[in-house]
């Protein structure tokens, strides 16, 4: 059981999606970033204006090290940026910045979502290293019950992957309203916040139906007899 095409024909697309979807990300960061928004604030300024606008005290923003590594920290209360974000006045840099801060937001505001998908992070962190060494196990010993454990476990994920995806999606959609209501891009430069916001949302997708698959996937062996 090395090599099995049913796991190629019902993960494979999803993975492939996944790939692309990381690609498309990059290239829109990549090709957006080389247009800079007319109020010439970089990313770290709009965070901060953001922040300041929306009423919220008690977050700082950092400069984190690695490409695309940007993200809220609910525990730190940080909102960490990339180099390529903090310090770039460009469309996309805007776009990211507002994005996290709109997880900051979604956090001041107790978004459901959000505390929902912080309370889940150990079990999903479980869920994929256990849940996954389970289920493969299973498949080698040809045991069942080791397959349907890790089933559970991975199950965790699925759920962890599929709550992101309201998070993600509305704290992209605070940023769009954020960034042009309060006047940090104009129309035209709102076409390009949209563009990467979509991208990125995009990956969150691939993430949760390559999960779902995989998780069919393994389903299909409680059922079959070999
Ligand atoms: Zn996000």
């Amino acid at each position: 059981m090395i090599f099995d095409p049913r796991y190629f024909f019902v993960v494979g697309p999803f993975m492939l999606l996944a790939l692309a979807a990381s690609f498309y990300v990059k290239s829109a960061f990549r090709q957006w970033s080389k247009y800079g928004i007319r109020r010439g604030m970089n990313g770290a300024q709009i965070a901060a204006e953001v922040i300041r606008a929306a009423g919220i005290q008690g977050v700082r923003i950092e400069r984190a090290s690695g490409f695309l590594s940007d993200h809220y920290d609910p525990r730190e209360r940080v909102v960490r940026l990339s180099p390529q974000v903090h310090d770039s006045t460009s469309i996309a840099a805007c776009a990211v910045a507002a994005h996290e801060v709109g997880h900051a937001i979604q956090h001041q505001h107790r978004y459901a979502p959000l505390a929902l998908r912080n309370a889940a992070v150990p079990t999903a962190s479980i869920g994929s290293s256990f849940g996954v060494g389970a289920m493969l196990l299973g498949l080698v010993f040809s045991a069942k019950p080791l397959i349907a454990i890790g089933i559970i476990l991975f199950c965790a994920v699925v759920l962890f992957q599929l709550i992101t995806l309201p998070v993600e999606f509305d704290a992209s959609r605070r940023a769009k309203a954020i960034l042009l209501d309060g006047g940090f891009v104009n129309e035209e430069e709102a076409v390009g916040v949209r563009r990467v916001l979509n991208a990125a949302a995009l990956t969150y997708v691939a993430a949760a139906l390559t999960s779902i698959a995989t998780l069919v996937y393994y389903l299909g062996f409680l059922r079959s007899d070999d």
